[in-house]
């Protein structure tokens, strides 16, 4: 192991919950795309938080407020410097979906009209589909969908087809939660710019997973969870720039995103508190802020190149396996640390619950992207994605159970 690569076994240390004994065997996780596990630095700050100054944030003058004030905003500025923008374009959401629905809603309820185009792509999360089917239906807007291809890439040609359409907005994945491809976002952002489109960026399974920063890309708009990148559940980020955030409504009313409230109206709070009603999750952005620190002492670069390695392994290792297919791109450059699959003859959700007898945790299912699967020609795959504390033994026990559940299937 040279100094410039990470070693998930020593990484591994830091999480508690790979004490777990499962069925009396070793947790092997393999659903970071679904969530991540904590490390014990993110647990500790969020109990730090409830035993030593649990208060709400901006409105007490007393010291605790005051402290768990400066908490969160310094975890939205270490968040803000994680993706290279301001402060005030980090917003606190809930998670991914959040933040997806308050761009359709707050941008898209006031800029689009009847036979005005949203453009998408054919493998986009759930979250980045259903909110703008429902701004359609009140704008009569219409979506187009990027096509994919053979080998999970999108249909180039295709791209610049649908933008020559004209969309008002362009919402696009940066990384598919399904395939693992990771989308050239930077050019189609340039593109849809030159066509006048407002850019959105799904960076749910991009932002944990490599160097991501939102000036280089140059999009409007981008979204992740926080849950996903060794933060807890129930925080996510948007970030916006600064004028199109200071045009748009609010998308939820109430505490704290005012400045002042008249019986007859109300007058809105400064970037970013505008778009943060109501008591927020204080101590999950400060968990979040935990997770950057944890990610930042590593180094995304590290990160990446790690999944690569592993992703290259594991294409290899899964490859050996008869009668698999396995979905997405062969390219490492093309491609993130997240496998589908599926082994003809054995639906996915027994491969999920013969391996969960190993103590391997993978997902079965359609993944949340289900236009996606059912193009592919099923109804759902397997799916193992991996992380930092994830090594080429977790791979090998992983082969070791798909071959087990060919033997227990007569396969
Ligand atoms: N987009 C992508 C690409 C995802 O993978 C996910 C989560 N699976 C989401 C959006 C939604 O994330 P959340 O459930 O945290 O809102």
């Amino acid at each position: 192991m040279c100094a410039d690569q990470l070693d998930p076994e020593i990484i591994k240390r830091d999480f508690p919950i790979f004490k777990r004994r499962i069925y009396g065997k070793p947790l092997i996780y393999l659903d970071n795309a679904a969530t991540t596990q904590k490390p014990r630095q993110v647990i500790e700050a969020i109990r730090e938080f409830y035993e030593n100054y649990n208060a709400n944030v901006h409105r007490g003058v007393y010291r605790l407020s005051v402290e768990a004030t400066e908490a969160y905003e310094n975890a939205r500025a270490k968040v803000a410097r994680f993706i290279n923008a301001k402060d005030s374009e980090i917003i606190f959401t809930r998670n991914t979906t959040e933040a997806l629905n308050l761009i359709a809603y707050s941008w898209g309820l006031c800029n689009l009209k009847r036979g005005d185009r949203i453009l998408l792509t054919e493998m986009e999360h759930h979250s980045n589909i259903v909110p703008w089917q429902l701004i359609a239906k009140h704008t009569g807007a219409v979506i187009d969908y990027i096509p994919f291809n053979e080998e999970g890439l999108l249909v180039e040609e295709e791209v610049d087809k649908l933008l020559n359409l004209g969309p008002k907005i362009v919402s696009i994945t940066h990384a598919s939660n399904v395939l693992g491809t990771i989308n050239n976002v930077k050019e189609i952002v340039e593109k849809a710019h030159k066509v006048g489109a407002i850019t959105v960026v799904d960076a749910a399974q991009s932002v944990p997973h490599m160097p991501v920063h939102v000036k280089e890309i140059g999009c409007d708009f981008l979204a992740f969870s926080g849950h996903k990148a060794l933060g807890p559940l129930g925080v996510g980020v948007l970030y916006g720039k600064r004028d199109l955030l200071e045009e748009m409504n609010p998308f939820l009313g109430g505490g704290d995103m005012i400045s002042r409230v008249w019986l007859s109206g109300a007058e809105w709070n400064e970037l970013p508190w505008k778009f943060e009603a109501g008591t927020s999750s204080v101590a999950d952005a400060i968990g979040l802020g935990a997770a950057i620190d944890y990610l930042g002492s590593i180094g995304m670069d590290k990160v990446r190149a790690h999944e690569v390695k592993l992703t290259d392994y594991a294409l290899r290792r899964l490859s050996e396996i008869p009668d698999i297919k396995i979905y997405g791109p062969r390219d490492l450059e093309k491609r993130g640390a997240v496998l589908s699959f599926n082994i003809a003859g054995i639906h996915p959700h027994d491969l999920a619950s013969i391996l969960d007898e190993e103590g391997i945790a993978i997902r079965a299912g359609h993944h949340c992207a289900q236009p996606l699967v059912t193009k592919l020609g099923v109804e759902a795959t397997a799916r193992a994605s991996f992380y930092i504390y994830n090594s080429e033994s977790d791979v090998d026990a992983l082969v070791e159970g798909l071959y087990k559940a060919r033997r227990i299937f007569k396969l």
